[in-house]
């Protein structure tokens, strides 16, 4: 699909775990309207999606509702977005939903469907802290680990689709804990926002809302300091293949984690710049968008018609 116009509007729908996350906007990215809804499980989520949509969409006074001319959906999971498949999420309970032509129907114009963090990570190289490089990893830290990988200017996708899944990629210093996926010892167990809350409370017995309060006890709290020092080892180790087979110059830490901020960078990057021998260690940075990265990666794909 080719832009839309400067003066279009776009709408762009966001679906997480929890919550779909809507917004349409103008061409600087300036919120004309927004709307939160809880997520519902299973594919009783597509018709919250045609909802919140719907719902923004006419709360527009005529003539601006007259200038969104296209939408980008974007979901998490395995997503086949060339069949317009929604193949699984685990998290809310799909399985090979036909998203077909329900939203168009719905809204009356094109809408484009992707995956969530192939959006956001693209979104974070194109128009974020990766913008002007061609070699970059961007990696979405949250309740999981993904992200995405350009090489030589171009996103990388895989056969599949499905390039940049680093939260799989098994690490050896670990005694080797389960993962959702199946395996063992995958990089997420341990360094996943999930897993340092996990590893915090085992270590201390103490119960903590997420991984935000550890990063924030870092200085005072020994406890919180290993965990995340484990946490930095396993993401490092993981990444370490990718670099030697790609040599980033740019590795963009995105997602909600990611505000833990300088603790983060500034500890991925000593390891880097201790562990690596013979690639040139990639420069650490944060992600522009933080938790907002899937939500202005819609709006952005929408505007531009393709992830490029
Ligand atoms: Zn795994």
């Amino acid at each position: 699909m080719t832009a839309v116009a400067p003066d279009d509007l776009v709408l762009a729908v966001d679906v997480g775990g929890t919550t779909i996350k809507a917004e349409i906007t103008d061409v600087a990215g300036t919120v004309l309207t927004t709307g939160t809804v809880a997520t519902p499980r299973g594919e009783a989520a597509f018709d919250a999606m045609g909802d919140i949509g719907a719902k923004l969409l006419a709360e527009l006074p005529q003539h601006l509702r007259d200038r969104v001319t296209r939408a980008a959906v974007v979901v998490p999971g395995i997503v086949d977005p060339d069949q317009g498949l929604a193949v699984f999420s685990s998290n809310i309970g799909w399985r090979d939903v036909k998203v077909g032509n329900r939203f168009p129907d719905r809204w009356g114009f094109p809408v484009l469907f992707e995956h969530d963090v192939a959006v956001a990570g693209w979104a974070e190289w194109r128009y974020g802290a990766g913008r002007g490089h061609d070699d970059v990893c961007v990696v979405i830290l949250g309740t999981g680990i993904s992200g995405t990988l350009s090489v030589d200017g171009r996103l990388v996708r895989g056969a599949a689709g499905q390039a940049g899944e680093y939260g799989h990629i098994p690490v050896r210093h670990r005694d080797g804990l389960p993962c959702p996926c199946g395996s063992i010892g995958c990089v997420e167990t341990v360094a996943s926002g999930a897993a340092i809350a996990r590893a915090y409370t085992a270590r201390t017995g103490r119960e903590i809302s997420g991984a935000e309060e550890v990063f924030a006890d870092l200085d005072t709290d020994p406890d919180a300091r290993h965990v995340v020092d484990d946490a930095v080892d396993a993401l490092a180790e993981g990444l370490f293949g990718a670099i030697h087979a790609t040599c980033p110059d740019l590795i963009v830490l995105g997602g909600g984690l990611a505000g833990a901020g300088a603790a983060l960078t500034g500890a991925l990057q000593g390891r880097f710049d201790k562990l690596l021998k013979v690639a040139t260690p990639p420069r650490v940075v944060l992600g522009e968008f933080g938790a907002r990265a899937g939500l202005v990666g819609a709006a952005y794909y929408a505007r531009v018609g393709a992830l490029q």
